[in-house]
């Protein structure tokens, strides 16, 4: 028998649904916040808008919604956005022992936020509805310095309230020359706190970010005492994590490691045309906010 995917489009989609952000990331990638990165900002997709994107995402077999921006919470239709992509269902086409089988599903959701718009309300659906919430942590002594504010109690406060609640939880976290040295510190305080798992990224220079790269690239071996300290921490502990951002091979086969997962090809482009199934490399964007990156 022959299964055909619904499309070709990969199995994941990032939705950016703002601009907007109540925090100033010196290491922000988001390319409208550097000054001169030619991004023209247009006006951002109404909600019937993004529900529409949303059918035709599930239409086409996209299994996987991450919402972020900006801070995807800042806008007032982001719960009404997540409860309408919790309802839709989609067709799954997947490798289970060995063989290419489709089942009707509902999409997992990821929540991307910094932490500061998740109240009670907020987490009470994101447990209703089963969605998946990722915070931001660059740091604990130097959280100030990387966002602006002074957020890392009320961050590590989430983690405690969603694990409470029975809500899977990522600590998202940035690794500059800022903040590397309290890396175990700060990783270690989140997975205390009930993350669950690990998104780490290294400072690649994108966006605001560019203005501070001097003060925030990591050498090669701070490149490799980050994937030292993140593998010992997660052993310890017991919980899965991956790098986000790609490392040089050259640099990767210096280090060995026992959990953290760590690539050296661009996840944005991995697979590019080439897997059997599901995976491609691509960045679609309307010109208008949001953006979809695959
Ligand atoms: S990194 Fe995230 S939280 Fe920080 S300014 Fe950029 S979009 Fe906002």
């Amino acid at each position: 028998m022959i299964i055909r995917s619904k499309s070709f489009l990969p199995s994941t989609a990032v939705l950016e649904l703002t601009y907007r952000c109540n925090h100033n990331c010196i290491f922000c990638s988001c390319p409208w916040f550097s000054e001169d990165s030619g991004f023209e900002a247009l006006q951002e997709l109404d909600t019937s808008q993004w529900k529409s994107v949303l059918d035709e995402l599930c239409r086409c077999g996209v299994s996987s919604l991450a919402f972020t921006g900006g801070e995807a919470l800042l806008r007032d239709d982001c719960l009404e956005l997540l409860e309408y992509a919790s309802s839709l269902t989609v067709d799954k086409t997947e490798t289970v022992d060995g063989s290419l089988t489709t089942c009707e599903v509902h999409p997992e959701i990821y929540l991307l936020s910094n932490g500061y718009p998740v109240n009670i309300e907020v987490l009470e659906i994101l447990a209703r509805l089963n969605i998946r919430l990722s915070l931001s942590l660059p740091g604990l002594s130097t959280y100030e310095k990387h966002t602006g504010y002074d957020h890392a109690d009320m961050v590590l406060k989430i983690f405690r309230q969603a694990s409470g609640m029975g809500i899977s939880s990522t600590v998202n976290s940035t690794v500059t020359a800022l903040n590397l040295h309290e890396l175990r510190e700060t990783l270690s305080a989140a997975l205390l706190a009930g993350a669950g798992q690990l998104l780490m990224n290294r400072f690649l220079p994108g966006g605001r970010g560019l203005q501070d790269t001097s003060r925030l690239d990591l050498s090669e071996n701070q490149v490799l005492e980050m994937l030292s300290i993140a593998d010992d921490v997660l052993t310890r502990a017991g919980r899965y994590g991956n790098l986000g951002t790609e490392i040089p091979l050259c640099v990767l086969n210096k280090v060995e490691l026992k959990t953290l997962e760590a690539g050296t090809r661009c996840s944005a482009a991995r697979g590019s045309l080439l897997s059997d199934h599901q995976v491609m490399s691509g960045y679609a964007t309307t010109r208008r906010k949001g953006s979809i990156i695959f």
